[in-house]
């Protein structure tokens, strides 16, 4: 029977990175759901974090725990603030290029709630893309595509592998190691910034073998979104715009932040969010704005290609338009409990890194562009233990049954479940919203459905259940009172 050394699940940049980091000698296999690019790492626009020099690290700390509001785990923020350095650099030797000035210099740019400049980027506005492509082109493993894990296999205090749906058929792969790199949760939500292929199964998944979801109520929402759109991925709006100049007005151009925040615009995304969130109701759903009346066109153009070319594609001329904007869900801070090596307690052999993973590293509330920083420190700590600390290996048998992944009510109840979901569970919070959307998921749980749903239902539960146990409002957990 083929037993690989390790089975990553997940291409973007926290299962990449695990990869180039793991000898081609080793038998290692990644899995994805759709295609590799089909992660929110593809999309990342704004760039990732690092401090600028030793003497930045500690600012960098602090800025991040100030972030998180009290719920960060000190130990995790400082080993990603300062393995981080090596982390990029890394990527640097290794040929990555980021975007430099004309001596050559890394070009940094600044992020809300960030005290300087230390945001490095690529392509201008599109990091996660180059990031991606430059990650695939330097792993030496094989990647198998459109495979969806739908169990995980395990007995006792160790797991086996994973069963996967691939092309109609179910299969188990075996393993010593396992390493989830799944991503977070964005279509639970009727409106969020996340690719299509993230959609919280996998914390649905480990809740069956027992493990602990932490911090789920810190589901964070940004502000700018263009959300008039088909697709369920909605246009995000990078925060590095409001960082250079973007102003968010109301229909009379007039800007509304500072009567919410003395920082304007530059304020933290969950103050933004639920500014405009508030706005919005006040003044009767009235349209908000994103302005770029303080850019010029040809330097628009060359920072923020990406964002002007989508919405050149959507109707707008960029810079002279102002794009109506709302808050989208985009980030989950909550996810599967784990040590700083990503190591999850309730296994020898598993192990989670970057989205899905909750090391506490962001708290309450992540500092803009620390999550791609999470992904590559925690992937090569995760690694490093594995190689580190090779076991024996024996093996369980587990049978090769079919699961009932869909049913026929299931996308009227999914949809239900993301409306309910954006209405109860969202950007201001009231307990008996969360009360009734608990009842709510709990009785589409005794329907008839398939397993991809009861995964959902299941890990949105524990987000209704973390919302109805912090009674009092934190960081991106906003409840009134
Ligand atoms: C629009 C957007 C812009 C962003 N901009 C920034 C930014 O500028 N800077 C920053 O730091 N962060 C940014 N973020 C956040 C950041 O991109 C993500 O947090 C990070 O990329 C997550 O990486 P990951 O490797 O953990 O997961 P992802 O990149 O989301 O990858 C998840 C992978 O898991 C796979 N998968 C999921 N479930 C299964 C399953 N059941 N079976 C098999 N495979 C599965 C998927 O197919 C995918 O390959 C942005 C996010 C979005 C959505």
């Amino acid at each position: 029977m083929l037993v690989y050394d390790v089975i990553i699940v997940g291409t973007g940049i926290a299962g990449l990175n695990s990869a180039i980091n793991i000898p081609k000698e080793k038998k290692v296999l990644i899995l994805c759901k759709e295609n590799s690019w089909d992660c929110n790492t593809f999309y990342a626009q704004g760039g990732i974090s690092v401090a600028v020099d030793e003497n930045d690290v500690e600012s960098h700390v602090q800025d991040t725990l100030n972030a998180g509001a009290g719920l960060c785990d000190e130990k995790a923020v400082r080993i990603m603030c300062s393995e981080g350095r090596d982390a990029v650099n890394s990527l640097i030797k290794r040929g990555f290029e980021f975007d430099k000035d004309e001596k050559g210099n890394l070009l940094y740019t600044k992020e809300a709630a960030h005290s300087r400049n230390r945001i490095v980027h690529a392509g201008g506005d599109a990091t996660g893309r180059e990031m991606h492509l430059f990650l695939m082109q330097n792993n030496p493993h094989p990647l198998m595509y459109k495979t969806t894990v739908v169990k995980i296999l395990f007995k006792d205090d160790r797991v086996f592998g994973v069963k996967v749906y691939h092309q109609g058929e179910f299969k188990n792969i075996y393993a010593k190691n396992i390493i989830l790199a799944s991503g977070g949760i964005g279509s639970l939500y009727e409106f969020h910034t996340n690719a299509r292929t993230i959609s919280a199964d996998i914390q649905g998944l480990a809740l069956e073998c027992g493990c602990e979801l932490r911090d789920m109520e810190m589901t964070q929402f940004h502000p700018t979104v263009f959300v008039s759109m088909e697709k369920a991925r909605k246009q995000l709006l990078s925060e590095s715009l409001r960082g250079e100049g973007a102003l968010v007005v109301n229909k009379k151009g007039e800007r509304f932040l500072f009567g919410y925040d003395k920082r304007g615009e530059l304020s933290p995304r969950d103050i933004v969010s639920r500014a405009i969130f508030d706005y919005k109701q006040k003044h009767k759903g009235e349209i908000v704005y994103l302005s770029f009346e303080n850019f010029e066109k040809k330097f628009f153009k060359h920072r923020f290609p990406t964002i002007y070319y989508n919405l050149k594609g959507l109707g707008f001329n960029l810079p002279e338009d102002k794009v109506p904007i709302s808050p989208a869900f985009h980030y989950m801070m909550g996810g599967i409990k784990c040590d700083i090596d990503g190591k999850v307690s309730r296994f020898k052999n598993l192990y989670v890194v970057g989205e899905v993973a909750n090391t506490r590293v962001h708290g309450a509330n992540r500092l803009a562009s620390n999550s791609l920083l999470e992904g590559l420190v925690f992937s090569k700590r995760a690694v490093d233990k594995i190689l580190f600390n090779e076991q024996d290996f024996f093996i369980e048998n587990f049978d090769e049954e079919k699961e009932v992944l869909f049913k026929q009510n299931d996308k009227t109840l999914k949809n239900r479940l993301r409306a309910l979901m954006w209405e109860k569970v969202g950007i201001i919070r009231e307990k008996d919203g969360l009360q009734e959307a608990l009842h709510r998921v709990e009785e589409m749980l005794k329907l008839d459905i398939g397993k991809l749903l009861r995964l959902r239902l299941l890990t949105s539960k524990e987000i209704i259940k973390s919302a109805l146990k912090r009674e009092k409002s934190l960081g991106a957990h906003y409840i009134k009172e």
